[in-house]
């Protein structure tokens, strides 16, 4: 399960100031720059769960989260957007690595509003994630497929990998993992009730 975002990060009016202050580059060193990116780290751990926001997966799965421009910063590219809320999410470092998302251009067609510019991928964001992709789950495993016949789906799968054998076989591990651990935040009567159920069958 990949879940569409619905939480970007809020700039504070001094926060707005720094960034209109550095010239809205993502590279500058000052101090409130640097604030404010520990400030945005720690938002996306707390509303992304710790996951990533293309493959849905614990960033510590693949190595440590990053903070990722989703229509890439790089300059000839869309440095405009390098700070626009619905532009910054965390990514795993697969996700972010260079033969992934890295510096590929996923806007197909530009507009000077962000939200109306048009992706090639399903946006963390700005996409109902139910509406493209479609998910089977098993024990062992939890497949993704393409839902709708989505266009977007099919290029986030190919890019990000999401059918590979591994990520498949990681979304497994960690829904039943997520069962496991509800399960245990039980209240203790239901607990016991379950536990003695399975126990006689
Ligand atoms: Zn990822």
């Amino acid at each position: 399960m990949i879940n569409q975002l619905n939480r970007p990060y809020n700039y504070s009016l001094e926060e707005s100031t720094c960034v209109n202050n550095s010239g809205n580059n993502w590279g500058s060193q000052t101090n409130c720059i640097k604030a404010l990116k520990v400030a945005m780290n720690t938002h996306f751990d707390n509303h992304q769960n710790e996951k990533c926001c293309y493959c849905g997966l614990l960033y510590d799965r693949t190595g440590r989260g990053e903070v990722e421009h989703i229509a890439p910063k790089e300059v000839a590219k869309y440095p405009q957007f390098s700070y626009t809320p619905n532009n910054l999410a965390k990514a795993c470092q697969l996700c972010n690595s260079s033969s992934m998302k890295h510096t590929y251009d996923s806007v197909s067609q530009l507009h000077q509003v962000y939200e109306q510019c048009e992706f090639k991928i399903v946006h963390p964001y700005l996409d109902n994630h139910l509406y493209h992709y479609k998910f089977n789950y098993g024990v062992r495993q939890v497949l993704i497929a393409v839902n709708n016949d989505s266009d977007k789906a099919r290029e986030s799968i190919r890019l990000f990998e999401l059918d590979s054998e591994k990520r498949t076989r990681a979304r497994a591990i960690e829904r039943n993992q997520e069962r496991l651990e509800n399960l245990y935040n039980l209240p203790i009567n239901i607990r016991n009730r379950i536990k003695r159920a399975v126990k006689f069958r």
